[in-house]
């Protein structure tokens, strides 16, 4: 028959690195069997006397495991399972209850009020330790399922092409931008601009080199603007800019600097250096609290239509 020291120096350290966990238990004697039988797990563990002390503790720094006792002076286990269900954490909790308690009511009540699993006391390490490793699993699925949703919000966002802000993106935040600024009652600026002749450079060098002449022209834009402005690709090869807190003369100083920028960088493709040039149609409001989205769009798009009729690599603007 194996002791409890024997039993734990026996246990795989390796699967449960980087695992936080929080232990609720009153007694001292348990809390330190537990303390010393997780930690030898190799897992990162704090401890709380009783169930509100492990709230306040969660609060202030979740944890990816709970381990909590039924009984405790105070808040109980499973009132602490309930705080926990009821609060909107970054990461999803996984709780083990520790229980004297083996009847079945007790049991259905805890996990019913959103614990994931039991244990009874006095506990077997082997089963604790079976039992983490199953929270460990679901742990590792929640994690992979969060970082895949984040890529695809990350994919769904910009442009694979550019690197830039879609349309759809680039409309969301440019909403957002625009009620901030009418919050704080700046004026705003919508930049339009569309390369020259792009066609011509699909049909003579053909497809690919012009993806890297919008690529290019991405990374010239971006160096022109300011790391706060929004900018993204709004279609084929045309792009936009929205500026906020700025005047009509910077708006247009960054407009003119967007067609300087482009049309003095030759840019340099695989098919050698390539001239290319941009024309630029900017909208700006200085009563912003008549603004909105649509109407800057459409204005920024007539005046983009003006610089290309007036015969292109030149800016147009139209102001309220
Ligand atoms: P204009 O000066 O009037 O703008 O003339 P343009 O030839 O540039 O005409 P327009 O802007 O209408 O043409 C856009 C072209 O951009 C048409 C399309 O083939 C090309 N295009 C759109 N998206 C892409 C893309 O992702 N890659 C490449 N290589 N070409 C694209
Ligand atoms: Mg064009």
């Amino acid at each position: 028959m194996l002791d409890t020291l024997e039993i734990i120096e026996s246990f795989s350290y390796t699967y449960m690195e980087k695992l936080s966990v929080l232990i609720a238990e009153d007694d001292p004697v348990q809390r330190k069997m537990l303390v010393s039988l997780l930690t030898q797990l190799g897992l990162h563990v704090r401890t709380a006397e009783d169930g509100q002390e492990a709230w306040e503790q969660l609060q202030e720094q979740p944890a990816h495991l709970v381990i909590t006792d039924w009984l405790m002076p105070g808040m109980s286990g499973k009132e602490l399972v309930e705080k926990i269900r009821g609060e909107k954490f970054d990461h999803y909790i996984y709780i083990i209850l520790l229980t004297s308690k083996d009847d079945s009511g007790d049991l259905v009540s805890g996990l019913t009020a959103g614990a994931d699993d039991y244990v009874t006391k006095p506990f077997n390490p082997k089963e604790l330790e079976a039992r983490i490793s199953v929270a460990q699993r679901i742990l590792k699925l929640e994690d992979e399922l969060l970082n895949t949703k984040s890529e695809l919000e990350r994919l769904a966002a910009y442009d694979g092409l550019t690197g830039l802000l879609n349309r759809r993106a680039f409309t969301e935040r440019a909403e957002v931008e625009l009620n901030r600024a009418k919050r704080e009652n700046w004026p705003a600026g919508v930049i339009f601009f569309d390369i020259d002749n792009f066609k011509q450079f699909n049909d003579t060098y053909g497809h690919a080199v012009g993806d890297e002449v919008l690529q290019h022209l991405a990374s010239v834009v971006s160096s022109a603007i300011r790391p706060y402005d929004l900018f993204g690709r709004w279609a084929g090869d045309e792009f936009i800019c929205l500026i906020t807190a700025s005047f009509e003369e910077s708006t247009q100083t960054i407009a003119e600097r967007i067609r300087k920028q482009v049309a003095s960088s030759t840019i340099r493709t695989s098919n050698g250096a390539i001239p290319v040039t941009v024309s630029v149609g900017m909208a700006y409001q200085n009563e912003l609290q008549e603004a909105s989205l649509d109407a800057l769009l459409l204005d920024a798009d007539k005046a983009l239509y003006e610089a290309k009729g007036k015969g292109r690599n030149r800016i147009a603007v139209i102001s309220n």
